[in-house]
């Protein structure tokens, strides 16, 4: 019987925290979409439903995050983790406040925390304020995002424009004591009232006595990270009885691409890197605004590269030329029109022959994976911190895929994946 079901507001994400739980030793499955009811429940500790509602509108988010949250609820699950992006990427509107208010609601508490933090990728949370390694989220880049520009970085104020209850502050003072510290201190953020719990967060040790304090908690709401002491504090509960290892990919085979979509810093630096060792095609989406179109090209382009070495398609763009594409076209359909192009890629070069595929990208990941009808990962080795190498046995007869959140992973991020591949055959 699974202990931890997971709903994740994106695919990346949702990969991230099930590496996490993986590397704790739980086993873990990680499926996409909302389970239908008849799916069968996997053999795992925790399961992690990956969602693609970070942006979608706000009613779409919360139906099928219930639906997701009644699903794993039928499956057994005990306590429930929505999985939130490390710098958490929302609006005003949403989707983190509505969807952690309608879980809340769903599972009859009143209360939950929310800490996003990641120390081992730089995401820390101090006083309710959250860095990106020694600047504040605003200042990080994260303020130009294309779909979730984040220009606050006080998380109590933020969420408490998102959600219908209201936000109180675990600081650290109380959370570096440990878990005893924080249990009270969520006894008396409740007592006054308050719905949620900003957590400072600065080392993973903070994460783990987190995790420790939640364990009476129905719902937990953050990043991968805050997930890290869960399995520690189940085996200390003898729900679980021993460590787990990663699962053992089959071995990989097929041609090598990847495809960005996300506009981070991160992912751009990434594919400056990889255009100097591989062939890497920058589509100009402005020049010519038809996904069809765009697509055609890039897979006419993949077709005249040579079939051994890795090829990088990217639609990713420094934020002047994301702007302009969105004052040209509206920021939906701009996001859209993306979108669909790098999904309708993704299918030929899989299509033609593409075994290993990297995406790059939250949104980006969740459209690939959807249109190549993707259903569920195992999750293999880690390749840079919340990264995992995955393989989706239903998808072309075996797909191995990386996942990337825009913002992790070193420069060399697209070749040190497929070496990892190549040193496990
Ligand atoms: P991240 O993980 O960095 O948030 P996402 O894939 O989630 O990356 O989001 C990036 C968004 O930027 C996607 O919706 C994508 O469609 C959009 N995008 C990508 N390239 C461009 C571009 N050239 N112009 C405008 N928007 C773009």
């Amino acid at each position: 019987m699974p202990i931890l079901g997971c709903v994740a507001d994106d695919f990346t994400g949702a990969t991230d925290l099930a590496n996490t739980l993986v590397k704790e030793g739980a086993r873990t499955v990680q499926l996409l979409g909302v389970p239908r009811a008849d799916d069968p429940v996997p053999e795992a500790d925790a399961i992690v439903v990956a969602l693609k509602s970070r942006t979608a509108p706000v009613r779409e988010a919360v139906a099928d995050s219930v639906a997701a949250l009644d699903w794993l609820l039928a499956a057994g699950c005990r306590q429930a983790f929505f999985k939130v992006c490390s710098t958490f990427d929302s609006t005003d509107a949403g989707n983190i406040g509505p969807v952690a208010d309608a879980l809340l609601a769903r599972l009859g508490a009143g209360f939950a925390p929310v800490c996003p933090a990641f120390p081992t990728n730089g995401r820390t949370v101090y006083l309710g304020h959250l860095f990106v390694g020694s600047v504040l989220l605003n200042e990080s880049g994260m303020e130009n995002h294309p779909l979730t520009p984040m220009r606050d970085a006080n998380l109590v104020r933020v969420l408490g424009r998102q959600t219908q209850g209201s936000v109180g502050l675990v600081p650290f003072a109380a959370v570096d004591q440990g878990a005893g510290a924080i249990r009270a201190a969520f006894n008396a953020l409740r007592d006054q009232g308050k719905r949620y719990a900003i957590v400072d967060a600065i080392t993973d040790a903070h994460l783990r006595a987190i995790g420790a304090a939640s364990d009476n908690l129905a719902l937990m709401v953050g990043g991968s990270g805050l997930a890290i002491g869960l399995p520690e504090t189940w085996r200390a509960a003898g729900l679980l009885a021993a460590r787990s290892d990663a699962a053992i990919l089959p071995p990989a085979q097929g041609r090598a691409a990847v495809i960005a979509g996300s506009c981070s810093r991160a992912t751009l630096a990434q594919i400056g890197f990889a255009r100097d060792h591989v062939p890497t095609l920058t589509l100009d989406p402005l020049a010519r605004p038809d996904a069809a179109a765009l697509a055609q090209d890039a897979v006419a382009w993949a077709e005249a590269q040579p079939t051994d070495r890795p090829i990088v398609i990217a639609a990713s763009a420094t934020p002047d030329r994301v702007e302009a594409l969105q004052r040209a076209l509206g920021r939906d359909a701009a996001g859209h029109l993306i979108e669909q192009t790098l999904a309708d890629v993704a299918e030929a070069l899989v299509a033609r022959g593409v075994r290993r595929l990297v995406v790059a990208g939250g949104e980006t990941s969740g459209a690939v994976v959807s249109r190549l009808g993707v259903r569920r990962l195992a999750i293999g080795p880690e390749i840079d911190p919340g990264v995992p190498w995955t393989y989706a046995p239903d998808a072309a007869g075996g797909l191995h895929l990386a996942l990337k959140s825009g913002n992790f992973g070193g420069r060399d991020f697209f070749l040190k994946a497929f070496a990892m591949l190549e040193n496990a055959r």
